[in-house]
């Protein structure tokens, strides 16, 4: 199997906010290794730019140790990073001031792809829009790119929205949300859309109910400050878990283009229904003999965010009418996974004696870790002993699948960056998606908060709260293992 790197066309990305966590972790190794694959062009530019004071060679070092740090030891190659480095430049600029655009402007090529990131705090995304056409920066071509959190409700991302809409057209803006540029996101739906197999099958009259995960086992550490002002719900579940559900339950787009699979995806958010507070669990987790528990990491004894959220979802359509999705995401569970887990109903008559055991027939999709794929079918157990029958896997690593390809496949943000720079915005979030999604969500928030509901407390890497088990055993169903 060859993978194919098609270069993407000749690039200036401006990173602002470029001396900052995200920039250094995620997209400038990242970029480094499309560099290295070939895809980046040999004369394309990364321009950096935030407040602190440096000259490009420092800003280099910069680049270097993030290399050094976050990239995978083989990857790194000093003459490979010097070459890279050679791309790169820097302007100290701040978003609310008028020095340094000037700056910027002369090092923006014209004639070829420029893009922005705005790799800082959402409360400067309308800054740095309404600064780089103030100073006649960005032009109709120009793509600017955004980071979560968009908003913390509806009113924040509708304000988010039209603020970046007096400067720039939809189409020039992207939204990222780094779970749709994973591999196995999109494997979804080309496992979906791209075999007879499943779709048939992939309704209420043949799935039981679908489960999606995504469990850490990191608490909030030295963010508790800051995630606390959020939550599980806010963090994770409108965002991320929204976008893997609406690609499990859309329908099928009519093309693999952006508008039609954005479409898709928003019909599933206006027809999810709203949740009744008993079909809503919300956990703390408590400290072990030697960490501390959510509420001290969060430095307030009273808090009342939730670290852990699970929740049973119903999609008003003709395709999933009755049938629940279960959402969970939490921190300090006892595996670090993400999958999806379509569970399909029984067959309808066993032709079996009764103590053959029946299975019912499971596809996961694994985000994290080992991406891939396992559908679960049932066989009849090997030897003597009459028929018995038991689950096997029939299982689809991608690193096993690609073996050493798997290594070049890139990871999210590399991706979604060279997406920018292609001008796709399939797997980027529309504006009215995120609205619609935070439409769905408020309601559930001022109910708790109304409420004045108290998380419940689970141990550390345990679970979750045992009325989350509780919520699916009501109705004779059970949340898979939390295993790597
Ligand atoms: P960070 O570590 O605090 O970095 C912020 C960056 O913004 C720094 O380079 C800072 O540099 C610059 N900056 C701050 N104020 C500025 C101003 N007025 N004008 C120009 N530049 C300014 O934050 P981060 O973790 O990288 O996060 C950046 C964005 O990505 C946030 O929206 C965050 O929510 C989002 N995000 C982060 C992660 C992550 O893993 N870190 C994951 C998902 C999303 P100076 O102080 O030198 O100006």
């Amino acid at each position: 199997m060859v993978s194919r790197v098609i270069p993407v066309d000749d690039f200036d990305l401006v990173i602002f906010g470029a001396t900052g966590d995200l920039a250094r972790r995620k997209i400038l190794p990242g970029l480094y290794r499309r560099f290295c694959s070939g895809q980046m062009p040999e004369t394309a530019r990364i321009i950096g730019a935030a407040r602190s004071e440096h000259d490009d060679a420092e800003f280099r070092d910069v680049v270097r140790a993030a290399i050094n740090e976050f990239s995978k030891k083989n990857d790194c190659d000093d003459d490979r990073i010097g070459e890279f480095c050679e791309r790169i430049h820097y302007v100290t600029i701040d978003a609310r001031g008028e020095g340094g655009w000037s700056d910027l402007k002369g090092l923006v090529r014209s004639g070829v792809v420029n893009a922005y990131y705005f790799s800082v705090a959402p409360s400067l995304f309308g800054d740095l829009a309404e600064r780089l056409q103030s100073h006649g920066i960005a032009d109709e071509n120009a793509r600017i790119v955004v980071e979560k959190p968009f908003g913390r409700d509806l009113a924040s991302a509708k304000k988010l929205n039209a603020d970046l809409a007096k400067h720039f057209e939809e189409t020039q803006i992207y939204r990222i949300d780094h779970y749709l540029g994973k591999e196995t996101v999109q494997n979804l739906m080309a496992v979906r859309f791209g075999n007879i197999l499943f779709e048939p099958l992939w309704n209420s009259q043949y799935v039981d109910h679908i489960q999606i995960t995504v469990a850490e086992t990191v608490g909030v550490g030295g963010r508790g400050e800051y995630y606390d002002k959020s939550g599980a719900m806010r963090d994770m579940v409108q965002n991320h878990l929204m976008q893997l559900l609406c690609l499990i339950a859309m329908e099928p787009p009519s093309r693999f283009e952006p508008d039609s699979v954005r479409d898709e995806k928003l019909k599933v958010i206006r027809a999810l229904e709203p949740v009744d507070h008993h079909n809503i669990v919300r956990g703390q987790y408590d400290a072990t003999k030697t960490e501390a528990s959510y509420r001290e990491d969060a430095g307030d004894p009273k808090s009342r965010t939730e670290s852990y959220i699970a929740l049973r979802c119903l999609i008003s359509n003709w395709r999933w009418a009755g049938t629940p999705f279960y959402l969970r995401t939490g921190k300090k569970l006892k595996a670090r996974t993400s999958e999806i887990a379509v569970v399909f109903k029984d067959a309808p008559h066993s032709i079996f004696p009764e103590d053959a055991g029946r299975h019912a027939n499971v596809l996961v999709i694994r985000l994290q870790p080992n991406e891939g794929m396992t559908l679960q079918v049932t066989i009849k157990e090997p030897g003597p002993g009459g028929m018995r029958l038991i689950d096997v896997p029939l299982d689809m690593s991608f690193a096993e699948a690609l073996g050493e390809e798997a290594e070049d496949i890139p990871d999210a943000y590399e991706r979604l960056i060279m997406d920018v720079i292609r001008g796709n915005q399939t797997l980027f979030m529309r504006g009215d998606e995120v609205e619609a999604a935070w439409a769905w969500t408020d309601p559930l928030i001022h109910g708790w908060e109304a409420r004045h509901d108290v998380p419940k407390t689970y141990d550390a890497y345990s679970s979750g709260p045992e009325d989350s088990s509780m919520m699916l055993h009501r109705e004779g169903r059970r949340w898979r293992e939390l295993k790597e």
